[in-house]
């Protein structure tokens, strides 16, 4: 049976740029479909299966990236920052949830962003909005707003030569655990909070003074497997990248390990549902407080017919004020028919508002009381928190307002980077990972 990969073409399509010249977009997508593959069909597989092991409440996920990657911050630096974020996160979870943690960056991919309005007016002035890299650029003028499809192969290639760092500093000995824990050391030290962290700290440092004692020097303490994901948003470019795999037969999108349908996208008879129902790799679903148990228990019928643990993962974000009210029933009744989904808090979207200066902004504390949230509610209900999905920045931005160096509304017009949505900074998102680590103790 041959697999119809452009069924989507005849549904409704949400969030799709206007491309002023479509002859353009037809050259751009027959030059994408002669590419190599950016990911290995193998590769999504086996991340399948480290997700089928977060689905059954043995590993967690720690997801995380920039809300929206662009060309310009496109550096070995800025990469490297938010692997060594990622990287220092992950031991603090592994240590303190004693189960592997399944790494996966929102990087190499994720220049494409759902927007809520179509324009933004500035001073009286009205323009398309900037809907990712991708797409348009950010700069406000008519010109840099208009959609150009050559972006998708300026994706293409930046997201080739960011997974090709990535692949390089997570083999290649950046990643050796010893020097991961070194930097934890040191953001105890220089952390206000500090204090409250060199526990946990002084016990990891303790375990692995234990097995250089034993002489136990495994493989993974020196190299991390690390996977990439982006929402899968321009249906255009994911369907250029969408091959089929040797092995199998079957299709894979090789854009990226993991993709993901956005809050605003996941319409049951929508284009981007039908689509990640026709391809391999896992697939997330974001889940916002509005998602019926119904929309939920279809959605799972639609996109994992066949119940494969680690195939679904539902990516809640439902806001500090309601993750406890509404997540209960989605985690019930999927739990009661029997699928097996990996439940993972992104505690970013659902806490967004906007600060008297204008910047769009998030308190640390409402991001770490969603996570509370949803320890609590899987903990009532006997189910697995599977990880967490998180915006952050290895940068010390200051976009977000809290964490050990309380930053303030004020602080926020220092150093605001994002193209579009808040950060956590390189210490918020440390805070975060031993704040997060303290649950497992409560
Ligand atoms: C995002 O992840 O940046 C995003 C737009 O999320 P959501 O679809 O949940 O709003
Ligand atoms: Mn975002």
């Amino acid at each position: 049976m041959t697999i119809d990969l452009d069924s989507w073409r005849n549904l409704p399509a949400a969030q799709q740029p206007d491309w002023p010249d479509v002859d353009e977009l037809a050259r751009v997508v027959a030059e994408l479909e002669t590419l190599p593959p950016l990911v290995f069909a193998g590769e999504c597989d086996q991340l399948k299966q480290r997700l089928g092991a977060v689905a059954r409440g043995e590993a967690f996920l720690l997801q995380g990236g920039d809300c929206a990657e662009t060309f310009a911050a496109n550096s070995a630096d800025n990469l490297r920052n938010k692997l060594k974020t990622l990287l220092q996160m992950a031991v603090v979870l592994t240590y303190a949830a004693s189960i592997p943690v399944v790494k996966v960056g929102r990087i190499a991919g994720q220049y494409a962003k759902p927007r809520s309005k179509p324009v933004e007016v500035r001073d009286g002035v009205e323009l398309p909005v900037y809907r990712g890299d991708a797409v348009n650029g950010l700069e406000f003028t008519p010109e840099a707003r208009v959609p150009d499809p050559k972006r998708l192969l300026k994706v293409y290639h930046a997201s080739a030569a960011t997974l090709n760092l990535a692949r390089a500093f997570t083999t290649g000995g950046y990643a050796d655990l010893r020097q991961v824990h070194a930097w934890n050391q040191d953001f105890v030290k220089e952390s206000p909070a500090g204090e409250r962290y060199e526990r946990l700290a002084g016990e990891i440092d303790r375990a692995l003074a234990f097995m250089r004692a034993c002489g136990a020097d495994p493989e993974e303490f020196h190299t991390v497997e690390f996977y990439s994901s982006h929402e899968a948003l321009i249906l255009e470019y994911e369907r250029a990248l969408t091959r089929i795999d040797s092995r199998t037969g079957l299709p894979y999108d090789t854009s990226a390990h993991m993709v993901w349908v956005g809050e605003r996208t996941r319409d049951l008879n929508g284009a981007h549902i039908e689509f990640v129902s026709k391809i391999r790799n896992p697939i997330g679903v974001k889940l916002g407080p509005k998602t019926s148990p119904e929309h939920a228990l279809a959605l799972i019928d639609k996109l994992d017919p066949e119940r494969e643990p680690g195939r679904l993962t539902f990516i809640t974000r439902m806001g500090a004020d309601k993750i406890r009210d509404v997540l209960p029933a989605l985690v019930e009744k999927v739990t009661a028919s029997g699928a097996q989904v990996c439940w993972v808090c992104d505690p970013m979207h659902g806490n967004t508002y906007e600060a008297p200066s204008g910047h769009k902004t998030r308190r640390f504390d409402d991001v770490l009381d969603e996570v509370k949230g949803f320890f609590e509610v899987h903990r009532e209900l006997g189910t697995h928190p599977g990880g967490i999905h998180i915006e952050l920045t290895g940068d010390d931005v200051t976009e977000c307002v809290g964490g050990g160096f309380d930053l303030v509304e004020d602080d926020l017009h220092t150093r605001y980077e994002s193209a579009c949505d808040p950060r956590l900074n390189r210490s918020q998102s440390l805070d975060l990972a031993f704040l997060v680590a303290e649950m497992y103790r409560e």
